[in-house]
């Protein structure tokens, strides 16, 4: 039977980025004689407007039939305060833990094109390659009791419950370990045990966890100083290993140094092998309807579709390659920018992709 891989374009620029990786996608199945079915569904604000659930059931269930899930972004201003359980955000949530993605693996990557466009000299982020091992589906973001409550006194209070079970830690911690195997073995575990006892059990759990894994250097670092270091000598790093939170704004972090937050891709597993690729970024309203938006981490995401859910790895290669034959090219949407090299449009971004991938797909 044809593998389906169902796309959720979501909200703002999730629609325009998501088509130019659609077009990588079509090519390989017209021209390239990929085997696969495409489907498309509602996430997000897109379905609270037209089914009015962030995520419709229809949505679920075709994403369980589906061989992987590529995602755009959702939110925006128009439903930022409507229902909180109906948030275009809580889709997402309700999503990766309905199909149990609990690792969510973040390259930050520099194209060495780039260097010009991070955030940091060139000389502290040449050749840097960092995975952010994010553990998805657990800690604050879905810990309860949750809410904002009114106290006797009258005034309002928020609060939020960060849990982790050794179960939930182990298996992310296994994920980055069996990763680090594969780079240069070394894991860098960031929580904040000095304050945060949930964390602290992360550490302990972490720590007996590596020694099933002998050939793996293991360190612990608290994640403010994670973030110091990330910006002071991000080389340092191969694996970073940490809870949602930190991994969240961890990540947003890296992807300044690799040239902007338009780069990133991501892959959210679970451990039946589903898979949700997704760029790192939001749905960036700012930007939306111009024409202007970084679709490379979607199509790069895309890459990483083909890479882990269908073994598919030349021709996510292949992708990686043309992305950077682009670049070499000189072109360049607004956010990634510099002197002496072309601004495109996202859909000119897109097609000169395809371009680059007949190249490299005949050479
Ligand atoms: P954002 O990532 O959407 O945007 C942050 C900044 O980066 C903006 O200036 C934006 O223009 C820029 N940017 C983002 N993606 C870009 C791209 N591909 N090309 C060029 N520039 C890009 O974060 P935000 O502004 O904090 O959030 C906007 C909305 O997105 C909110 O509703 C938020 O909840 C949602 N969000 C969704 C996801 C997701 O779907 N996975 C993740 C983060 C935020």
């Amino acid at each position: 039977m044809t593998k389906k891989i169902l796309i959720l374009p979501g909200d703002g620029i999730g629609p325009e980025i998501v088509a130019q990786a659609e077009k990588v996608l079509t090519y390989l199945i017209n021209e390239r004689g990929l085997n696969l079915d495409i489907d498309h569904g509602l996430l997000g604000g897109c379905a609270v407007d037209a089914a009015g659930v962030p995520l419709p059931d229809e949505t679920l269930a075709k994403a369980k039939e589906s061989a992987a899930v590529l995602l755009g972004a959702v939110g925006g201003p128009k439903w930022e305060s409507i229902e909180r359980a109906l948030r275009p955000e809580r889709g997402l949530l309700a999503i990766r833990s309905a199909l149990g993605l609990f690792a969510n693996l973040r390259p930050a990557v520099l194209f060495p094109q780039l260097a010009e466009a991070s955030s940091l000299k060139a000389e502290y982020v040449s050749n840097l390659d960092i995975m952010i091992v994010r553990e998805l589906t657990g800690g604050i973001y879905f810990g309860e009791p949750r809410g904002i409550r009114t106290l006797d006194d009258g005034q309002r209070q928020g609060y939020n419950t960060l849990v982790y079970s050794e179960s939930e830690i182990e298996r992310i911690a296994r994920v980055a370990f069996d990763v680090a195997a594969k780079r240069q073995g070394r894991v860098c575990s960031v929580d904040k045990a000095n304050v945060l006892e949930a964390t602290e059990l992360w550490r302990e759990v972490v720590s007996d966890i590596a020694r099933d894994y002998p050939d793996i250097e293991l360190q612990h670092m608290y994640v403010d100083n994670a973030a110091m270091q990330l910006v002071r000598t991000p080389k340092q790093f191969d694996v970073l290993l940490t809870t949602n939170l930190f991994g969240d704004i961890l990540s947003d972090l890296a992807s300044m140094l690799t040239g902007s937050i338009g780069m990133l891709p991501s892959a959210s597993l679970a451990s039946d092998g589903t898979g949700m690729y997704e760029p790192i970024h939001g749905s960036a309203p700012d930007i939306a309807g111009q024409d202007v938006a970084n679709p490379l981490a979607t199509i790069l995401s895309l890459s990483m579709l083909l890479r882990y859910s269908l073994a598919e790895v030349k021709l996510a290669d292949q992708i990686e390659q043309a992305v950077s034959q682009v670049l070499s090219k000189g072109l360049r949407t607004k956010d990634i920018y510099s002197d002496g090299t072309s601004c495109i449009g996202t859909n000119e971004m897109g097609d000169a992709v395809v371009s680059a991938l007949k190249v490299v797909c005949v050479a």
